[in-house]
């Protein structure tokens, strides 16, 4: 079998694949770090023949977790992904396997969102009159740090939705662009309701470099950018530095982090409660943001998720911590799974990009509905 994944956003390392029987590959560490855990490649082999893979070095992945009940996915021409039959248990491989209808197939850790498809998005939006593009300043690689505008400057409140910080976490930027997608749609009336009173500022990809490397968690310098909040340096973490450089000259009163969390089947917010000045008008935010939510969105809910901070101890290196701290806002993380929302299981496709994609459009209702207390 032939395996390659020199592409944007490929990882894997070919140890053995001369047995279709037992194909043996390990996920390359992140860039100038110890995590890994995202992988993407293509394989070729012969139409009808079953392949055995196995990834040997699962175990000493970032998040062993992660690969509980954890199905590979697969596609044929890029577009759509279908889960492909996989085992783990502690201590041996990653093991799947596919009986091969084409002869050339992706495998990957989770839909990928390419960074053409981030170009797309980027360049389309600006057709909008709705939206305009900055580019912030440049990554460690060099590439642009994209923010798109989207709606009037003027406007009372100040939105911001980040996204891929972690770059592997794929899922977050399908989300963005769903939510993107809404506030340009003029035909949508609440989209254009909310912003008669808001401007949206939206960077749908934090980690343009991790993303094109195929890393799980790091920028090109090895930073994991959602623990660089406090310091962020031009030399590390510039996509931290610039995007929180224009927070301060803007303002923010809405602040929403989307992320993947491998280990768990849901969909999650966390909020702000361990920053020096949480209050009872951030927590009626958060707790109405989330009661919104899950009415509009099932694939939403409040019982499962991250243990609380205790008063006082958050980590303020954490983006939506050191926002909610900085500009004393609504500030939540959203986590949606790898695997598939446990409550609502799609066993063809588990959770996708799909699902992040309409999650990112119905994130438009409670900030509608909010929009005027969020001061
Ligand atoms: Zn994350």
């Amino acid at each position: 079998m032939n395996i390659n994944c020199l592409f944007d956003s490929g990882n894997i390392e070919v140890i053995d694949a001369s047995d279709s029987k037992a194909i043996k590959l390990a996920i390359r560490n992140d860039s100038n770090s110890e995590f890994k855990q995202w992988f993407h490649f293509r394989a070729h082999g012969e139409i009808g023949k079953t392949y055995n893979f196995e990834i040997t070095n699962a175990k000493e992945c970032s998040y062993v977790d992660g690969w509980k009940d954890y199905q590979v996915v697969a596609s044929y021409d890029g577009d759509y992904w279908f889960r492909v039959h996989t085992q783990f248990s502690d201590g041996k491989p990653l093991a799947f396997s596919h009986q091969l209808e084409q002869s050339t197939i992706f495998f990957a850790y989770f839909e990928p969102y390419s960074y053409q498809r981030h170009l797309s998005l980027i360049h389309q939006a600006q057709h909008s009159e709705l939206s305009q593009h900055i580019v912030l300043g440049q990554t460690v690689d060099g590439h642009d740090i994209d923010l798109l505008i989207i709606g009037d400057e003027s406007r009372e409140r100040k939105i911001w939705v980040t996204a891929r910080q972690h770059p592997g976490e794929t899922m977050a930027e399908w989300c963005a662009e769903g939510l993107v997608e809404r506030l340009l749609n003029e035909d949508d009336a609440l989209s254009q309701s909310l912003l008669q009173d808001a401007v949206f500022y939206v960077v749908p990809n934090m980690n343009i470099d991790g993303s094109i490397r195929g890393n799980l968690r790091s920028n090109a310098a090895g930073a994991n950018l959602n623990r660089e909040w406090q310091n962020p340096t031009v030399e590390n973490s510039p996509e931290v530095y610039h995007v929180r450089n224009k927070m301060k000259e803007i303002g923010v009163d809405a602040f929403l982090d989307l992320h993947g969390d491998e280990g768990l089947p849901y969909v999650f917010v966390a909020g702000c409660e361990g920053i020096p000045s949480y209050d009872e008008r951030l927590k009626y935010l958060e707790e109405e943001f989330s009661l919104i939510l899950k009415s509009v969105n099932p694939d939403f809910q409040t019982e499962f998720g991250y243990d609380k901070d205790e008063p006082g101890r958050a980590n303020l290196t954490v983006a939506n911590a050191w926002v909610g701290e900085e500009f004393k806002c609504l500030s939540l993380t959203l986590e949606m799974p790898f695997k598939d929302n446990a409550n609502l299981p799609n066993r063809e496709t588990g959770w996708s990009g799909d699902r992040s994609y309409l999650l990112g459009q119905t994130l438009l209702n409670p900030l509608y509905q909010l929009v005027k207390k969020l001061r």
